[in-house]
């Protein structure tokens, strides 16, 4: 080591490694740099049915879930599922970086204070080869780092997913319904207040099911929570059929 990168060691604090986005070394969190860390982009008003942005200042769900309330009491999402919130939770997913989850649970601590917490998290279940093959399950690390920042019990045996399926994306409501019919099973619970988790929310049809489930098993109140959300469709923003959205929304 040269003498000015010894004096640059001794002046600087160690690092935590590098900054994922941008590659440059960490001085204050592990994985996310300062300046990555404040450019990220939160969603600022989403509603808490469904989770796609309503105008700012607005207060209470948007109109398509008064019109069709969703089975969920509170749906939190801290982004949309773009940019690099797209990109850490394909790292977080894909590349076998399951430390992530603990940066996406740090992010949406701090951006999600709930008056009531619920009893426990309930990570969305993989099945057991999937799992197997990818070697951990995005949701469960997820729940994992998230029961840490708020000190809530996660339920790992509470559902499981007895049946592998195919992707949701490009399916219709109706063919979604059949993909998920009997996926999952659900034990008793001890719990009357809990929060699914998972990493993404697309369709919202894996969490519609779980909830039916869950209810039937006596779970009173049930959230979602997820780090992001997929955009909402083209004509949700008011220039298509409502028959082409309705086909799109699963809840
Ligand atoms: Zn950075
Ligand atoms: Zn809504």
């Amino acid at each position: 080591m040269s003498s000015s990168n010894w004096l640059r060691w001794l002046h600087q604090p160690p690092w935590l490694g590098d900054c994922l986005l941008c590659l440059q070394p960490t001085l204050c969190r592990a994985l996310l740099c300062e300046h990555c860390a404040a450019s990220l982009d939160y969603l600022t008003t989403p509603c808490p049915g469904c989770g796609y942005p309503l105008p700012p200042g607005s207060t209470g769900v948007c109109g398509d879930c008064l019109r069709h309330p969703p089975r969920w009491r509170q749906m939190r999402v801290i982004a949309d599922y773009q940019g690099a919130w797209q990109f850490l939770v394909h790292q977080l997913k894909y590349q076998r970086q399951p430390e992530i989850a603990s940066l996406l649970g740090q992010l949406f601590h701090q951006h999600q204070a709930p008056l009531s917490l619920p009893q426990a998290l309930l990570p969305v279940p993989m099945h057991p080869w999937r799992q197997w093959w990818r070697g951990y399950n995005q949701a469960q690390e997820l729940a994992l780092a998230l029961g840490r920042e708020y000190r809530l019990p996660v339920d790992m045996r509470a559902l499981r997913r007895i049946r592998a399926t195919r992707s949701q994306v490009g399916l219709t409501r109706t063919e979604r319904r059949q993909n998920l019919h009997g996926a999952f099973r659900v034990r008793e619970l001890p719990w009357r207040h809990v929060a699914l988790v998972d990493d993404v929310i697309t369709t919202g049809s894996t969490m519609e099911s779980l909830c039916q489930l869950l209810r039937q098993a006596g779970v009173e109140e049930i959230e979602v929570w997820a780090i992001c959300r997929t955009q909402p469709p083209q004509n949700r923003l008011g220039d298509s059929s409502q028959a082409e959205y309705d086909n799109f929304r699963a809840i």
